[in-house]
């Protein structure tokens, strides 16, 4: 989700390409898929690994937590 410049309306929304939620800031970057915004770390390499080819990507939390924002 995008705020317009002056905060009043909202300029357009943006989602997570994995995982689908409403972001409330840029979101993340991934060099794999340039095109795409991910919500987390997490939505990046699950993405990532299921492009490679993997069916049920086990991708561990780690101290982050999903849908945590950059
Ligand atoms: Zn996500």
């Amino acid at each position: 989700m995008k705020f317009s410049n002056n905060g009043y309306y909202i300029e357009r929304y943006i989602k997570c390409s994995n995982c689908g939620m409403l972001l409330y800031s840029d979101g993340l970057k991934s060099e794999i898929a340039p095109n795409e915004v991910f919500c987390s770390k997490w939505c990046i390499d699950w993405s990532s690994a299921k492009a490679d080819g993997v069916e049920e990507p086990k991708i561990p939390f780690g101290h982050e937590k999903l849908h945590e924002i950059g």
